[in-house]
């Protein structure tokens, strides 16, 4: 599952992989290839959507962010 948010690591707003594996997810940032690992639990969900959200509340004031769609998409703002 894809999802977009801001990387720590690059600082990029990037695309992130997410992969889950039973109770623990694998968060990568499809730019720098930074891996984390996060408790998969209701909490990190709604973490997701709600950044998911404001990458979408922000592209009304930054409409680049629209074009993240692909894996290694990369913007700065
Ligand atoms: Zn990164």
């Amino acid at each position: 599952m894809l999802f977009r948010n801001k990387c720590k690591t690059c600082d990029y707003w990037t695309v992130f992989e997410l992969k889950i594996k039973d109770d623990k997810a694998l968060k990568i940032c499809t730019h720098c290839q930074h891996q984390e690992e996060i408790d998969w639990n209701s909490n990190a969900e709604t973490l997701i959507s709600d950044g998911e959200k404001d990458v979408r509340a922000l592209q009304g004031h930054f409409p680049a962010l629209a074009r993240l769609k692909n894996r290694g998409d990369h913007i700065r703002l």
